[in-house]
């Protein structure tokens, strides 16, 4: 009997990138669990990446720089779980954004039993909307310490700029910091936008609280994230010795020090 060979499509896609941001990637304590293979769903890519929810777009604005879309459909990356994290390659930062971007929608699917829908373009009829397939990223889309997702845009926008480390131990003072290179600023970003294509009218300042709903919601998502990272997890109970109560990574939002 002929020997048959059968494909089968892959479950995940396996992308390299930090668990939090590359800071702790040079400090001793925490180098090794920053290295983290995330597992995303697997789609076929166009170059950006491009898949089904997700187009990143990498222009900057600032610098009048279109860089080039990383092809993570490449066979070479794709043997190599993407390219490895590096702060100096945008290609690398696309990758990130995607991963993070991937990750986080999963965990929405899986808690809500259904699939996510970005918010709708509304008319200015004020009663029909257009359908929105992908939110678009962009990974260097600002000259300044700030990120953020617009309603209007349907996009998450990150900046970068220089860095003014309290500890020269940690970033070279004058290097420059991108915030899409942060788990929890990618996560919470995109945060506001699943939020918002569930609950469209949560961005409309109607009450002093909504808006502070909605900060507050992307921050839990992005800390209850450091969960789902196992490496992260068992080495930091054991670091804590099982009381998470004392201070660890897991309850911090981990951002670049900022100027
Ligand atoms: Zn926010």
């Amino acid at each position: 009997m002929p020997f048959q060979l059968i494909k089968t499509k892959p479950a995940a896609r396996k992308l390299r990138g930090y668990a939090f941001d590359p800071s702790l990637s040079i400090q001793l304590d925490t180098s090794t669990l920053n290295n983290l293979t995330y597992k995303v769903a697997w789609e076929r890519l166009q170059p950006g990446p491009v898949g089904e929810y997700i187009e990143v777009v990498d222009w900057d604005p600032s610098s009048k720089c279109l860089y080039k879309p990383v092809d993570l459909d490449d066979p070479f990356l794709l043997a190599q779980d993407g390219l490895q994290p590096s702060e100096s390659n945008p290609q690398f930062h696309q990758q990130m954004v995607y991963a993070v971007a991937m990750t986080t929608i999963r965990n929405f699917e899986k808690a809500l039993g259904r699939t996510i829908s970005w918010s709708p373009n509304r008319k200015s009829d004020g009663f029909s909307a257009d359908y929105v397939p992908r939110l678009r990223i962009y990974p260097h889309a600002l000259r300044e310490a700030n990120a953020y997702y617009s309603p209007i845009k349907k996009s998450v926008l990150f900046g970068y700029f220089s860095a003014a480390p309290d500890s020269s131990a940690l970033l070279m003072p004058g290097g420059t910091v991108y915030t899409c290179l942060s788990h929890d600023i990618v996560a919470h970003e995109v945060t506001h936008a699943l939020l918002d294509g569930m609950h469209r009218r949560y961005v409309e300042a109607t009450h002093p609280d909504s808006l502070a709903f909605h900060e507050a919601f992307a921050d839990i998502v992005a800390l209850f994230q450091h969960f789902t990272f196992q490496g992260v997890l068992e080495q930091q109970i054991a670091k804590t010795r099982g009381e998470l109560a004392t201070q660890n990574l897991l309850g911090a939002m981990v951002v670049y020090v900022m100027p």
